[in-house]
């Protein structure tokens, strides 16, 4: 008798685990499975059956294509627009997150070299992206920073750019010198544009604040707050907390696990923190000697092990780390190595991994984006260009204009002169120069 109750509860435990494994939807995913059983049965518990529009689009969205989703109200979108290393690869740019929230407002955290093609790629007007936020002045978080703000006004960005930085130990160091020299740097593409382009597009509007703040706000306008607290990566580098609408988004930037983290972090909705590959794993990609992988790998650096600690410290609802080249014979070793230390909803980021935040929900996917993006249309009227900035060529230019080329460049200006009823002048090949 004992034996048949005993067989009879294994058998329960069986069905009860093919039930589970069967309905199995890891908590952070967007993937609902039950749903997905439904639609390929064509039937949905209590409801009459159905079957799919053989015209209407397709409902389940496991996937992300910039610009065919409305945001919510109540909705924060994350897209991870670089996620890997100083070091530029065709798979990863480096660090770039950019946060959309449903009130219309939108963010950039760090801007890493490669990541202005991943944010192009969406296809956002650039009027729309004129908040920047820089964790620290490494090449791999600011390095895309110069491209986007001066190729801004030649691609339909007619307002000022908006960046956020930290001081910095000396004041040389800091985001506001970084960003005046920058300009220097570029002075005579400023020049060169100025004449052509709205120069609304070319103003830097730039906020330095103090690095060594703890919680401090930043920025608090339309109902967004965005709060730094430090971060230990060589001194004046900080992470960041934008809370909106009861959500809450912490973007490390780069950083060893700090207090200020564990205390600051708790339960947000999404944690994006750094984390690098395992040391071995470094010593033999990098050829580095254990003292250096050591170094790099975990004082300079997250260790997968420590991420994992400052998640089960914090309790995020979503977990998410970067800042690694998360390939096939990678990802296995960092995901083993944060397991060791943390076991809740954890994503491991790559570019273009796409995050939907309610209260109720957060979704991941992957997005699919356009390759052969144009900037995207206009979103105000445009200023003539500034004439002041105007500045006449050298006679060597002129001077060196082929003739003959030049005639067949008129003749084309002539041809759409009269096709849209217009009489421009070239400006270069029309005047007389040199043979
Ligand atoms: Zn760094
Ligand atoms: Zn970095």
């Amino acid at each position: 008798m004992k034996k048949k109750v005993f067989l009879i509860l294994i058998l329960l435990l069986l069905a009860l685990g093919y039930h589970l494994v069967q309905n199995y939807d890891n908590p952070g995913r967007t993937i609902d499975l039950v749903s997905k059983a439904e639609a390929a049965s064509g039937k949905a518990e209590g409801n009459e059956p159905f079957e799919w529009s053989p015209t209407k689009p397709y409902p389940v969205r496991d996937v992300y294509y910039p610009g065919t989703e409305e945001l919510m109200p109540d909705e924060m979108r994350v897209i991870a627009c670089g996620t890997g290393m100083p070091q530029p690869r065709l798979k990863q740019a480096a660090a770039c997150f950019l946060v959309e929230l449903g009130n219309g407002e939108k963010f950039i955290f760090d801007m890493g070299e490669g990541s202005i093609e991943r944010i192009m790629a969406l296809g956002i007007p650039l009027d729309q992206l004129n908040k920047v936020f820089l964790g620290h002045l490494h090449l791999d978080h600011a390095g895309d920073f110069p491209a986007f703000y001066f190729t801004g006004p030649v691609n339909n960005r007619l307002t000022p750019l908006r960046v956020w930085g930290p001081s910095g130990v000396k004041p040389e160091w800091g985001t506001r010198t970084w960003a005046r020299k920058m300009k220097e740097m570029w002075a005579w593409e400023a020049a060169s544009r100025g004449s052509a382009v709205d120069a609304r597009g070319l103003e830097l509007e730039v906020n330095e604040f103090d690095w060594t703040a703890v919680n401090k706000v930043i920025y608090d306008e339309n109902d967004v707050v965005v709060r730094t607290i430090p971060a230990i990566h060589a001194d004046q580098s900080v992470s960041f907390i934008l809370e909106w609408n009861g959500l809450k988004f912490a973007f490390s930037s780069d950083t060893l696990p700090s207090k200020w983290w564990r205390d600051h972090t708790k339960g947000v909705d999404l944690s994006i923190h750094e984390c690098f590959i395992p040391p071995e794993l470094m010593m033999e990609r990098y050829g580095f000697e254990l003292s250096e992988a050591i170094f790099v790998g975990t004082q300079g650096h997250t260790s997968a092990q420590a991420f994992g600690k400052i998640m089960s410290l914090t309790q995020p609802r979503q977990a998410v780390c970067y800042h690694f080249q998360n390939d096939f014979d990678t990802v296995l070793a960092v995901e083993n190595a944060i397991r060791e230390t943390y076991d809740g909803p954890l994503d491991l980021a790559t570019d273009f991994m796409v995050w939907n935040i309610t209260k109720d929900k957060i979704k991941t996917r992957m997005a699919v984006p356009n390759e052969e993006s144009f900037p995207a249309p206009i979103q105000r009227k445009k200023i003539p260009p500034d004439t002041l900035a105007t500045y006449t060529w050298t006679d060597l230019s002129f001077s060196g204009v082929e003739p003959e080329s030049a005639a067949v460049t008129n003749k084309l200006i002539e041809k759409l002169n009269k096709k849209y009823n217009q009489d421009i002048k070239p400006g270069v090949t029309g005047l007389p120069f040199a043979k």
